[in-house]
């Protein structure tokens, strides 16, 4: 890092990247940014940061970022360079002639976790009531949506139940299909804290992730589940936990209802679930399943943390079920130190799916079938709504391949790069029509995009971020837009351009209109969030003014909580003769995502080429040594990496990372989806690995 000298004044602002969503001082020497700092007081960092949001902000500056709206007749044409009346004309009036050819439902939106939540809230608001349809979806849709589906079924709200800080009162932490010191890092540091006070550790994953030896902190247990077994070791605790006698009997009789729960207990008891009848299936050892599940029900305060290893499977949903059907069956859920905690990947996720984002729900989680929540909308929009669910983002491009789906508005997503089956993607892309892209860089979506609307960084922008533990945070202009206007004008732009009128003064008032139209988000404004130092946690309304660190603390918000029949089903993913290996896949400390930020800064230099972990008697079954380049095939498709050589990975697995699109784990990556939401299974895919030789 330069220093840069003094700086002559700060903005408070939230990070861009993952979902802890830590508060920054941005120091500012006239309009350039110098430094950024934590924040001392925000609240879900308390003066920590990691070397993404520390350092990783240079690409706001970034000679590749693009400043003039493009467009071109044919996506073999070269761009052309257009004023931003033009571009916005242009996108517009092909968006209207496709609906005129094609249909009112040939077009939709994609929003970003990237974005803020009025950025989002707009997008779904213009395809809604200016494009005239459902069909808007989220990269949310990609990593988190069955902990939507399977949250609102059990317990009946999309989102976790605590606060970071809760953490100091775990006595019990189960992290599940999560890797926080390389995706979360400041979370991670607080929980190691908690650790090294003497809080057990159970860890549920493939690889021996680091938290597992971590330097003075020793897991308990680590169950090295096999890739897409999540589901039968969750209910083979759930087994343990009724066949032994550890049920919190006084919770789940108040609690929860009874049928349910009389049904599921039938259920779960069945031997099938036994951990010995399981063992063959998840490659746990049946002691050490035992032992973790006699720990997770009676060592205390006992919390579940868990990332995309569980979200990101064919049984994403029904997993997502299973956890709560632990907490609610050990009563560890409702105060300080229990509860059910997603670690969300991107700095809003949460935020985007609570906006409304998805293509069956209002923002809100109100179905778009409810009379009542319909007409509100229609009342404050002015126009009327269609009351059937639009398009999934794979639906979109199913109907893309028929011919049925010609034109798409993608703002904040690269879609080619972070969808899985690659080769899929850009065949729909190719098949539409129009192609709007809206984003900082020049990405691979826009490859294939026949109108490009550079994007604004976050240093550019006003508004919120909502993070893992529903805190809304402020995010503050530090910098005029590069491009002229920000992401949310050239919402409002484009959706005059099509007819209908949008019109704001500044986020803040997109901000109250959320509030208005969504309960809980009523009390929320730029306003409150200052009075109350920068944050407040949603449901923030008349009944918690000062907003909500716990949920669920009387009662569900369901009223009572739902224990859900969890029946395993192997995923058709597995492995055979021709693919004998399964892959999965996971973030690094210095990277983010698909790179496209962080892959420009100088955290570049730490990690710059992805490698392919495999172990040790995998690697020489093959003849593969350290730094070996191999080539990885799936029934998806091929690509090259540098091997590493590890026994952190489990035989039989291969583990790794989304960050290098040119190498493209996405080029592996199949079609199979979780079969309540859609969500791709990019954690399991069949493949082979053998040694390259020559060039
Ligand atoms: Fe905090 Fe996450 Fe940003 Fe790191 S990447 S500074 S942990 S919000």
């Amino acid at each position: 890092v330069i220093d840069q000298g003094q700086a002559d004044h700060a903005v408070i602002t939230t990070c861009a990247y993952c979902g802890v969503g830590c508060g920054f001082k941005a120091e500012m020497k006239g309009d350039q940014v110098i430094r950024m700092t934590p924040w001392k007081d925000g609240k879900a960092n308390r003066g920590h940061s990691c070397v993404k949001g520390r350092f990783a902000w240079g690409y706001a500056t970034h000679a590749d970022r693009l400043t003039k709206p493009m467009i071109r007749a044919k996506i073999t044409d070269p761009w052309r360079e257009v004023s931003w009346e033009e571009a916005l004309a242009h996108a517009a009036s092909e968006l209207r002639r496709i609906q005129a050819r094609y249909g009112v439902d040939s077009i939709g939106g994609i929003t970003s976790s990237r974005c803020t939540n009025e950025e989002t809230y707009l997008v779904q608001k213009l395809v809604r009531a200016a494009m005239g349809n459902n069909n808007v979806d989220t990269c949310g849709r990609v990593c988190h949506s069955p902990t939507g589906y399977g949250l609102k079924t059990t317990i009946g709200e999309s989102a976790g139940t605590q606060t970071f800080d809760s953490v100091m009162h775990v006595d019990v932490a189960v992290v599940l299909g999560a890797n926080p010191s390389a995706a979360h890092p400041v979370f991670a540091s607080r929980l190691k804290r908690r650790l090294r006070q003497g809080a057990r550790l159970i860890v549920i994953d493939p690889r021996r992730i680091e938290l597992v030896d971590a330097p003075h902190v020793k897991a308990d247990y680590h169950l090295p589940v096999r890739p897409g077994t999540n589901v039968a070791v969750l209910n083979a605790m759930a087994h343990v936990i009724v066949t032994e006698g550890l049920v919190n009997d006084d919770f789940v009789r108040a609690r929860c209802e009874d049928r349910a729960f009389d049904e599921w207990m039938q259920f779960i008891r069945r031997p099938e679930h036994a951990p010995e009848a399981t063992e063959s299936i998840t490659g746990v050892p049946a002691a050490d399943l035992r032992g973790a599940a006699r720990l997770y029900a009676t060592g205390g305060n006992a919390a579940i943390y868990y990332g995309l290893g569980v979200t990101e499977h064919s049984q994403g949903s029904t997993a997502i079920m299973c956890i709560a059907n632990l907490a609610m069956v050990t009563g560890n859920i409702g105060r300080e130190g229990v509860g059910i905690n997603p670690l969300r990947g991107q700095n809003n996720v949460q935020g985007s799916c609570d906006m409304g984002s998805f293509p069956h729900e209002f923002p809100g989680y109100r179905h778009v079938s409810d009379d009542k929540v319909r007409a509100e909308f229609e009342r404050a929009w002015g126009v009327p709504l269609q009351s059937e669910p639009g398009l999934r983002l794979p639906n979109m491009f199913d109907a893309a391949h028929g011919g049925s789906f010609k034109g798409l508005y993608c703002q904040g997503e690269d879609i080619a790069q972070s969808d899985p089956n690659t080769r899929h993607v850009v065949a729909a892309l190719e098949a539409m029509e129009c192609v709007i892209v809206q984003d900082m860089f020049l990405n691979e979506t826009a490859k294939y995009a026949h109108v490009f609307l550079p994007g604004s960084s976050f240093l550019e922008k006003d508004g919120t971020f909502t993070n893992a533990e529903r805190r809304i945070s402020r995010v503050r202009q530090v910098m005029a837009p590069k491009a002229g206007l920000a992401d949310w004008e050239v919402t409002c732009a484009l959706s005059n351009a099509m007819g209908y009128p949008m019109r704001y003064a500044h986020p803040g008032e997109i901000l109250d209109e959320i509030a208005r139209l969504t309960p809980t988000f009523a009390g929320v404004s730029f306003g409150r969030i200052a009075a109350l130092g920068g944050s407040v946690q949603w449901p923030c309304n008349d009944a918690a003014p000062e907003g909500t660190p716990i949920m669920h603390v009387d009662e569900f918000v369901r009223g009572k909580g739902r224990f859900m029949i969890t029946q395993y089903v192997p995923t058709d993913e597995r492995s055979t003769r021709r693919f004998p290996l399964l892959m999965t896949t996971g973030r690094i400390l210095s990277q983010y995502n698909a790179g496209v930020q962080t892959r420009r800064t100088a955290n570049n230099t730490w990690h710059s080429e992805d490698i392919l972990e495999i172990h040790p008697h995998d690697a020489e079954d093959r003849g593969i040594v350290e730094g070996d380049r191999v080539a990885i095939e799936s029934r998806a498709g091929e690509t090259v990496l540098r091997a590493t050589v590890t026994d952190r990975i489990q035989p039989g697995v291969v583990y790794t990372t989304f960050h290098f699109p040119e190498c493209g784990s996405n080029v592996l990556t199949t079609d199979n989806t979780d079969w309540a939401t859609d969500c791709p299974e990019y954690k399991v895919t069949a493949v082979q690995v053998r040694k390259v030789t020559g060039p």
